[in-house]
């Protein structure tokens, strides 16, 4: 059997998409990409996970849920998603989320969706409801955080004892501030409900290592005011003397790592 994977398909403002499987079916987080891309990246990494059965939505924003029109239409796949993430996507689109298609998520209170434990987890980020993800498939533990202005307390809480971390890495302060984005929307992303620069990803990650952490996948990196260099240094900082494997995900070509062999 093929067990547990975890693939990055897309990492970055110009979209995102992650995607989940026990071997027998996949469940994506966000769907930044095209349907299309989504299934070629799967199957340019050898994808043998069963068939996408699920797609469960951070927030509203057009890099997480620009396929959702075409997704609604020509899959049957369930959203996963809060009221209020509902409610913005169908605006921000012009689309209807039917509630037959719908799974109510609300932050803080975990959800069973095929066996899986998928427990949703507010994040200080500029959207109606952003929620990030701690997925339990059988004994493994994931999480995929991205698009947080800072770490909090609760999303540390929900960190603890992982397998497996996705963690936005989006920016270098320095590079950001003397890099060419307007004013505002460079204060935009520094703010307490914009993006998380490298140097809070480390404090971060300082305060949710443990012995029981596997891989770290380094996300949503800007490709204008980081280099997958400086993030790595940050993380390889913390993880020095661990046995962590680290990797970057990356906007245009997609990431498999096996979690378990089952
Ligand atoms: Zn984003
Ligand atoms: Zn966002």
């Amino acid at each position: 059997m093929w067990g547990v994977h975890y693939a990055a398909l897309a990492s970055g403002s110009k979209g995102n998409c992650h995607a989940l499987s026990d071997g027998e079916r996949t469940l994506l987080v966000d769907a930044g990409i095209s349907l299309r891309q989504i299934h070629r990246r799967l199957e340019a990494v050898g994808w043998q996970g069963g068939s996408i059965q699920a797609l469960a939505l951070t927030h509203e924003h057009s890099d997480h849920i620009a396929a959702l029109g075409v997704i609604l239409r020509r899959t049957d796949w369930t959203i996963l998603a809060t009221p209020e993430t509902r409610q913005a996507a169908e605006r921000a689109k012009g689309i209807e989320i039917p509630a037959v298609r719908w799974l109510p998520l609300e932050a803080g209170r975990p959800v069973t969706w095929e066996g899986w434990r998928v427990l949703p987890f507010a994040l200080p980020h500029d959207a109606a409801d952003p929620v990030a993800f701690r997925v339990e498939v059988g004994p493994l533990a994931c999480a995929i955080v991205t698009d947080l202005g800072h770490p909090t307390a609760l999303v540390a809480d929900h960190l603890q004892d992982l397998d497996l971390l996705v963690l936005e890495a989006n920016h270098d302060v320095d590079m950001l501030r003397e890099g060419a984005y307007p004013p505002h929307l460079k204060a935009r992303i520094l703010s307490r409900v914009g993006h998380l620069s490298n140097a809070s990803m480390a404090a971060l990650l300082g305060r949710v290592y443990s012995p029981r952490l596997k891989r770290l996948v380094l996300a949503h990196l800007s490709e204008a005011n980081n280099d997958p260099g400086l993030a790595r240094f940050a993380a390889e900082e913390v993880l020095r003397g661990t046995s962590v494997a680290l990797h970057v995900a990356q906007q245009h070509i997609p990431l498999l790592l096996p979690l378990a062999s089952v």
